[in-house]
């Protein structure tokens, strides 16, 4: 009964592994694809998980429009940062369900991404390398007020709308 996305576990998420490996979101995925279990009584008892791991900027990453305003976008493929996270990540997930009556683990395999186009007007602290500043607006031009996931600096393993809106309902404080 809840939504496709729940439960979300923040244990694999901050720490100083991510000056190596990527943070590691786990979630419940109530989609089911795999099915319902065969033995008796049993029907239900499996837990669908999907752990996201956050993804670094990288210029082969990108997004284009062609003449008539069409956006594609160009992925490479997840970093080897956030690849090392999902590796820590199921080392680390016995112990983070631990204390659940697990019996096997299966790994389903690596989805290519979350889906989350983000970075593409990042925000940074000089239009070196960044876009807008922490207050959403354009480096050089000051009356450019940007917001939404492109001015995310990384690609966080967060599901990202909430924060978008947080940071957009700031932006608009600090004008009015
Ligand atoms: C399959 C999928 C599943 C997702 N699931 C989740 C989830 O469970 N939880 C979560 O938090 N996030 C989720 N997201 C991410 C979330 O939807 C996006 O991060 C969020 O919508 C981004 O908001 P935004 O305002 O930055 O951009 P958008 O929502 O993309 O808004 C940009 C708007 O600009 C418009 N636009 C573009 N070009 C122009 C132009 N030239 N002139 C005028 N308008 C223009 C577009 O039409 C669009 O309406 C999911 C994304 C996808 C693709």
């Amino acid at each position: 009964g809840s939504t496709i996305t729940t439960g979300l576990n923040f244990g694999l998420y901050d720490g100083p592994h991510r000056s190596e490996h990527a943070a590691a979101l786990v979630y419940f995925e109530n989609r089911w694809q795999h099915g319902m279990r065969a033995e008796k009584g049993r029907l239900r008892q499996a837990l669908p998980l999907v752990v996201v791991t956050e993804n670094l900027l990288d210029p082969e990453n990108f997004v284009t429009l062609d003449e008539d305003d069409n956006a594609f976008v160009s992925f490479k493929a997840p970093s080897d940062y956030a690849v090392k996270g999902m590796a820590r990540a199921l080392e680390k997930l016995p112990d983070l369900l631990a204390p659940l009556p697990v019996e096997r683990l299966f790994d389903r395999g690596i989805r290519p991404t979350e889906s989350h186009v983000q970075g593409t007007l990042r925000m940074g602290t000089g239009p070196a390398d960044s876009v807008i500043d922490s207050g959403m607006i354009h480096h050089q031009l000051r009356n450019l007020v940007v917001v939404g996931t492109s001015t995310y600096p990384s690609c966080s393993c967060a599901n990202p709308s909430l924060t978008a809106a947080a940071l957009s309902l700031r932006a608009a404080g600090r004008i009015a």
